[in-house]
């Protein structure tokens, strides 16, 4: 596309005189072009990977999205913005949806070029790699204390993309439900909800003695210690929620419904795997 095209498929935007997703009129070839363009070009420029959870992108337009990084409803006068177009997995995309990723909450008056305004990682402002990374079972999981790794983590649901990875350790049988527990242990905040999932997934870890379901396990165990060490106020057993009476053994049950027993709370814990 031209320059001119490129000129002219801006000023209409700011008239609202089209959408991203126009097909027919006068101006519905332009937009495909620049749909394709812009796919096209952050597919390239990305090294095929979205830009927030770095998934490898298929080779086919329908597998992932051009992604605006301010929201196209929002600000239509950024919606044929380069500056703001980048290409995003369709999980990615679909969680971060609308929501705003102003830092400071107010809404932006021009498009920033400066990444302290955005709460999340900006494809095009920030390295990836400061703010997020890859950990010992595979995760994306903040770098450090990096705030944007953990608002872009929260902002584009990856615990759902992390539980989904982790399960694949989990017996074929038990895959399903692994990612369910999976799932919500991440996003749970109180630690004694973390150790209730983290008791289901112990017990399926057990049941079929996959060394890469024990290695998961081991980590979410870590993980719960080292919240505990950080909240040392926190109960070390779980929390029962008000109005629920608590099971025989003492541990409430999650809210999901698995197959599975619950571990008491005095069982052992897991045998290192070999
Ligand atoms: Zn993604």
């Amino acid at each position: 596309m031209s320059t001119e095209q490129h000129r002219e498929i801006k000023r209409l935007a700011v008239d609202k005189a089209l959408h991203w997703s126009t097909s027919t009129g006068d101006h519905g070839s332009l937009i495909g072009k620049f749909r394709a363009e812009v796919k096209n070009h952050y597919y390239l420029w990305q090294r095929r990977r979205c830009c927030y959870c770095s998934v490898e992108l298929q080779n086919h337009k329908i597998t992932f999205d051009a992604e605006h990084i301010l929201d196209k409803a929002e600000y239509p006068e950024y919606m044929f913005d380069e500056g703001n177009l980048a290409v995003a997995c369709k999980l990615c995309n679909q969680y971060k949806s609308n929501k705003s990723i102003s830092s400071t909450g107010l809404r932006f008056s021009e498009l920033s070029k400066k990444s302290h305004d955005y709460s999340i990682v900006h494809p095009h402002l920030d390295e990836w790699s400061e703010h997020l990374q890859f950990d010992v079972i595979g995760r994306i999981v903040p770098v450090a204390e990096s705030t944007k790794g953990k608002t872009t983590v929260s902002i584009c649901g990856m615990a759902s993309l992390n539980a989904t990875r982790l399960a694949d350790q989990f017996a074929i049988e038990e895959t399903a439900e692994a990612e369910t527990a999976l799932r919500v242990f991440h996003e749970v905040v109180d630690i004694g909800r973390k150790r209730e999932f983290l008791s289901l997934l112990e017990e399926m870890a057990q049941r079929y003695g996959h060394p890469g379901a024990r290695a998961v396990v081991e980590a979410l165990r870590s993980d719960v210690q080292h919240l505990q060490l950080a909240q040392p106020s926190a109960p070390a057993v779980a929390m029962l929620p008000a109005g629920n009476e608590p099971h025989a053994n003492g541990h409430e049950p999650p809210q999901y419904e698995f197959q599975s027993q619950l571990l008491g709370p005095n069982e052992p814990p897991l045998a290192s795997s070999a």
